[in-house]
């Protein structure tokens, strides 16, 4: 039967494609696609474990005291009878041979498929028993993470060995390290049942380009494995087994997407430059070292955000060091071909934790918590291995250093004696190391509104407008729930935006937005109305951007700008 559900559109297009449902276990389960010569040692990993689940609820069985309640060896049967089915075991072979998951993640689909059938039952004895198969799947789980999984490592091409027809992930929801694991481009789209727009999942499914909806809310209970999905990141709609007509209207959509990509591409070369003569600077937001050929394939003259924080993140605790970085760093530089690459340090914590396993409420409060510059002033010797690695690829290109969630005055200084430590620690061992300009993120209104006192101190500004958002309205970025609340319009945002590029641009400085602001082209036009010349959003945004700067006269926008923020709803008169 078609049905659909709606959720936040994060990043355009049309995905076509089957389902492949996340179940979300109560234990971490690694998702990651095999190597076709790695089958038989999979599925020998899936039985060996199941097996030994069998043997120890064996042995609790005989060691039974004469005394235990009847229920318990009964309880212990129903376990072992859930473990011996050949239904349990051949399914999980199929998963690991024919789609190449790997064997937590075969385990965990079929559990989701049978879950299923146990709810839909009419005897409630039957019903209840979904708690027993949970509790000996996690029973293998268990054995299988003794055993040591393998690395969880995207598998390139894994698309092409996979399926013929595309896949479309759907889970309840997916840290942004999950995401860029599957960045090889093995699926089609992504839909999860959580997230808000500016969620760090969904600035990921934007930078890889791929038809993404979060907060489709009972996404992941309400479609099954293999159903045909349609997403339409456009609207944020997910349509499930659809007729043979809507496919074909959503065929056509895409087809038409895809000509208006080509259309675009042809502005590749085409200078950024508007009507009335401005130069307009269009730089990349990249996640990872390597993304920079792709950033200057795109059109872009530099790169405006390196968000370094992706190289620390699921690798239980075993961050990089100074070496490691310096080799990141260098990479980023040397793809970007002699132009500019903005180090932003790291930015982790609220809805980037460095580990899965870190639980979300670890903190009381985490948008407000420990995040960001704050995280690296209370690991100094982190933040200067980090400063020293940045320092030393400086040798070898342009970098700009930008320092993320600064609002004390306190803090400023204390990072900049962070900077000076590094430069003489490196000194010290004859190292070398080269020059940075160095930058901060207006991302807090404490930031914007003392914005006089950060030019002191910085060469250059870079509005973070997806938390200036989030902080000025007091809206969690990645809840869906108060999603609709979440305005870039709202006339204390535009004001604090307005009054940055103003005052930065009076002192002489650089000031540039990086937040998804800076890529949506329905703002564009208000932008370069506020003076801001220099943008830097994903790659996959900017031959939109430019074609709106192409058709923007900078100087009769000024005024325009001016009464937008002034007025009491800037939505009516952008559409005005
Ligand atoms: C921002 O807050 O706008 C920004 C660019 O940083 P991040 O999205 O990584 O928090
Ligand atoms: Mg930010």
């Amino acid at each position: 039967m078609t049905f659909a559900i709606h959720g936040l559109a994060v990043s355009r297009g049309i995905a076509i494609g089957r389902a492949v449902v996340v179940a979300s276990s109560r234990m971490e389960v690694v998702h990651y696609f095999i190597r076709p010569e790695q089958i038989a040692s999979e599925i020998e990993r899936a039985r060996s474990a199941r097996r030994a689940v069998i043997d120890e609820l064996r042995r609790l069985q005989e060691d039974m005291p004469k005394d235990a309640p009847g229920e318990l060896d009964a309880l212990l049967d129903v376990h072992l009878m859930l473990l011996q089915d050949e239904a349990l075991a051949e399914a999980i072979r199929h998963w690991i041979s024919d789609r190449l998951y790997n064997a937590e993640w075969a385990l965990t689909t079929q559990l989701e498929i049978v879950s299923r059938q146990f709810d839909e039952m009419e005897d409630e004895y039957l019903r209840e028993r979904k708690a027993d198969l949970e509790q000996v799947v996690e029973r293998i789980l268990w054995h299988m993470k003794g055993a040591g999984s393998p690395v969880a490592a995207p598998v390139a091409g894994a698309a092409e060995t996979v399926a013929d027809t595309p896949l479309v992930l759907v889970a309840q929801d997916l840290s942004p390290a999950d995401m860029l694991q599957f960045k090889s481009k093995v699926f089609a789209g992504f839909i999860t049942a959580v997230g808000g727009k500016t969620s760090h999942t969904a600035i990921v499914a934007r930078s890889m380009d791929i038809p993404a909806v979060v907060g489709a809310r009972a996404a992941s209970q309400l479609i099954r494995q293999d159903d045909w999905i349609i997403i339409d990141g456009n609207e944020g709609v997910v349509i499930v087994d659809p007729t043979p007509m809507i496919l074909d209207e959503y065929s056509f959509r895409q087809r038409q997407s895809e000509l208006e990509r080509e259309r675009l591409s042809r502005l590749r070369y085409t200078p950024s430059i508007t009507l009335d003569g401005q130069k307009i600077e269009l730089l990349a937001n990249i996640e990872q070292p390597g993304d920079g050929p792709a950033a200057v394939r795109a059109g872009a003259v530099g790169v405006g955000l390196f968000r370094t924080e992706f190289l620390f993140m699921g690798r239980s605790g075993n961050l990089p060091g100074e070496e490691e970085q310096y080799r990141a760093y260098r990479e980023a530089i040397d793809g970007m071909q002699g132009m500019p690459v903005t180090i932003r340090t790291l930015d982790v914590g609220a809805d980037k934790p460095l580990d899965k396993a870190q639980p979300k409420d670890y903190y009381l409060n985490p948008a407000l918590g420990l995040r960001a510059i704050r995280w690296s002033l209370a690991d100094t010797a982190m933040f200067r291995t980090q400063l020293r690695a940045i320092l030393r690829a400086a040798a070898h290109g342009q970098i700009h250093l930008l320092f993320p969630m600064l609002a004390h005055r306190s803090e400023i200084e204390q990072t900049l004696a962070q900077l000076h430590q590094a430069q003489s620690e490196l000194d010290a061992h004859g190292v070398a190391y080269g020059q940075v300009k160095i930058g901060a993120m207006i991302e807090i209104p404490a930031a914007a509104l003392m914005v006089r006192t950060f030019l002191k101190y910085f060469d250059f500004l870079s509005i973070g407008t997806n938390d200036l958002i989030q902080y000025t309205l007091a809206i969690d970025r990645a809840d869906e729930a108060v999603a609709h609340l979440y305005d870039p319009l709202h006339p204390a945002v535009l004001r604090l935006i307005a009054e940055v590029i103003a005052a930065a641009d009076a002192a002489g400085k650089s000031v540039s937005v990086c937040g998804e602001m800076a890529g949506d082209a329905s703002m564009t036009r208000l932008l370069l109305g506020l003076g801001l010349r220099s943008f830097s959003m994903h790659p996959a945004q900017i031959l939109a951007i430019k074609q709106e700067i192409l058709r923007a006269d900078a100087a009769k926008l000024g005024p325009w700008a001016l009464d937008v923020v002034a007025c009491d709803n800037p939505a009516d008169m952008l559409a005005g």
